[in-house]
């Protein structure tokens, strides 16, 4: 029996050859330089950062180059996919903005080069399997697990190398006959690739980050289909995809660099031309002052759904991820404040090729900053829309009445030196709180130094009933805080205060500090003379009167 009756044994429907699928898929029409990427995800129903980070490179690298950035759902483990996942990773691309431009979601196919599920390409996968088998490049195995268990035994009691090699490959030498007898007896097998590699020579590979790597090649007899779901396994399914989508460069972790002999191989049988590789290396945390890597069960910030739910601007996220992408970009974006990352030119040596720390300190600065010069119009267009979704009272408050919440943010912004303190927007309900009736309620006074309730009341007696005036300008406003505090036996500054400590009660700071907790609840707020303008004197003296 011919290789080729075999194939036809196995695949008797499959009619179309890789020849027909070529040119289904032709090649693509872009410019000179072109990059195609593809994001990848599996859909186990959470999307890690390090995933994100390997988007934004393929992002980045299709969009620099004005090439295709595509989005390929693998899901041929169907034992680890999750329902929603799918939705979760378009979530994911839509809070980042990669909007990819080829992607299959909800039934909806967008782009000449799909299905880009891979469990609805079953036959285009069983073409080329058919086409192995014709070229006795791969063969039904019928080893029950228990057989490959003693099989493992054994090499392990002999020391011997462990896999599905050489003579241990017992399905590897059965005749077609026997193959097609115990096909049609109903036995179950999967499809191996039949291994032509010698595991004593070396093969070399070009990873774009890490250099050139040298591995032994490959001499294992890979699963290629499963016998359950007759699906193929990542290794084969990537290998027909990326080659019909004509990936020219394909970003992925870093655990399937010890694939790649297999992969080479894989696309050397087809006689097909391999995209370039990117393997980044893990995000590592450090804690204790030790280093690992980003676990989802131990951080809540490995998984994307931590930055939505928070509220981090996207552009925060992506900026902090650039600068773990490449060395230089800090220095970059220092000297193109206003650049889109995009424009960033790339440079795969500059990326760290042992695993690269992670730090939330570092992006709560970056997304610090970033709010901090944004206008109150854009603060408060993402707050609405976080608080939508993520605090439905606080959007009732919030938008109550816009202007006055649009003057409350714009306390200590637009201006040289502004505020910092949101790096989320699920940070800004904590900072502005008390501005809102609704949610205003006096808490554990801070006094800080001052304790005694007396003498808090002499202060806001007195600064109510002589100094307060509604219409004042800030320095007015602040002259005369300094006048009362002289008034009461406290210093008007503090360099008196700090040279002769024992000749006051305290100082202006004090005095100030009554006002702020009095008015706002907390010790610490931006700046008071805003705060009482837009509240206004009648709020005011109803906060004071509850004391
Ligand atoms: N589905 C693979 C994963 O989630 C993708 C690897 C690749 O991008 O080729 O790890």
């Amino acid at each position: 029996m011919s290789d080729k009756e075999l194939a036809d044994l196995i695949f008797p429907n499959i009619t179309k050859t890789i020849a027909d699928y070529e040119a289904i898929y032709p090649k693509r029409d872009l410019e000179a330089g072109a990059k195609v990427t593809r994001f990848a995800p599996s859909p186990t129903g959470f999307v890690h950062i390090g995933n994100l980070l390997q988007a934004l490179l393929d992002y980045y690298l299709a969009k620099n180059s004005n090439g295709i950035f595509y989005l390929r759902n693998e899901d041929t483990d169907t034992k680890r996919e999750v329902d929603t996942a799918v939705d979760k990773i378009m979530e994911v691309l839509d809070y980042v903005g990669f909007q990819p431009d080829e992607y299959e979601y909800r039934g909806k196919i967008v782009g000449n080069y799909g299905p880009y599920v891979q469990s609805e390409r079953k036959e285009i996968y069983h073409a080329f399997i058919k086409h192995l088998i014709e070229i006795g490049r791969a063969y039904p195995c019928f080893c029950t697990t228990e057989e490959l268990d003693v099989m493992r035994k054994k090499q392990e009691a002999k020391k011997s190398r462990i896999g599905y090699y050489g003579g241990w490959a017992k399905c590897r030498d059965l005749t077609n006959e026997e193959r097609a007898e115990r096909i049609k007896n109903g036995e179950e097998y999967v499809i191996r690739f039949k291994s032509l590699g010698n595991y004593n020579r070396k093969v070399q590979f070009d990873d774009l980050v890490t250099g050139t790597i040298e591995f032994p090649e490959n001499d294992l007899d890979h699963i290629i289909m499963k016998s359950s779901d007759f699906l193929p396994t990542y290794h084969f399914a990537h290998v027909v995809d990326d080659h019909l989508m004509h990936t020219t460069h394909v970003v992925r972790g870093q655990e399937w660099i010890s694939s790649v002999p297999f992969h080479i191989e894989l696309f050397s049988a087809f006689g097909f031309e391999q995209p370039k590789y990117i393997h980044n290396s893990l995000l590592l945390k450090q804690e204790d002052g030790v280093r690992r890597k980003i676990s989802k069960r131990k951080d809540p910030e490995a998984l994307m759904s931590y930055y939505i739910e928070k509220g981090y601007p996207k552009e925060a996220v992506i900026e902090s991820l650039m600068t773990i992408l490449n060395s230089n970009y800090e220095e970059w974006r220092d000297e193109n404040p206003d650049k889109s990352y995009l424009e960033f030119e790339f440079d795969p040596h500059k990326v760290g090729t042992s695993g690269a720390l992670y730090d939330l300190d570092k992006l709560d600065n970056i997304s610090k900053n970033l709010i901090s010069r944004m206008d109150k119009e854009t603060v408060y267009n993402n707050l609405e829309e976080y608080t939508k979704v993520y605090d439905n009272e606080f959007h009732k408050i919030i938008t109550k009445n816009p202007d006055y919440t649009k003057s409350v943010l714009n306390i200590e912004r637009e201006q040289e030196k502004p505020r910092k303190d949101f790096a989320c927007w699920s940070d800004v309900k904590e900072q502005i709180w008390y501005m809102f009736d609704e949610l205003y309620q006096p808490q554990n006074f801070e006094w800080m130094k001052i304790t005694e309730l007396d003498e808090i009341k002499r202060i806001l007696g007195k600064y109510m009933t002589e100094y307060f005036d509604e219409s004042d300008d800030k320095d007015t406003w602040f002259d005369k805080i300094k006048e009362m505090s002289t008034e009461l036996g406290y210093a008007a500054n503090m360099k008196d205060y700090k040279k002769n400590p024992e000749n006051y009660l305290g100082s202006v700071a004090d005095i100030s500090t009554v006002l702020r907790v009095a008015i706002t609840s907390k010790s610490k707020t931006p700046d008071l003379y805003e705060i009482m303008r837009l509240l206004g004197k009648d709020r005011i003296i109803s906060r004071i009167d509850i004391l």
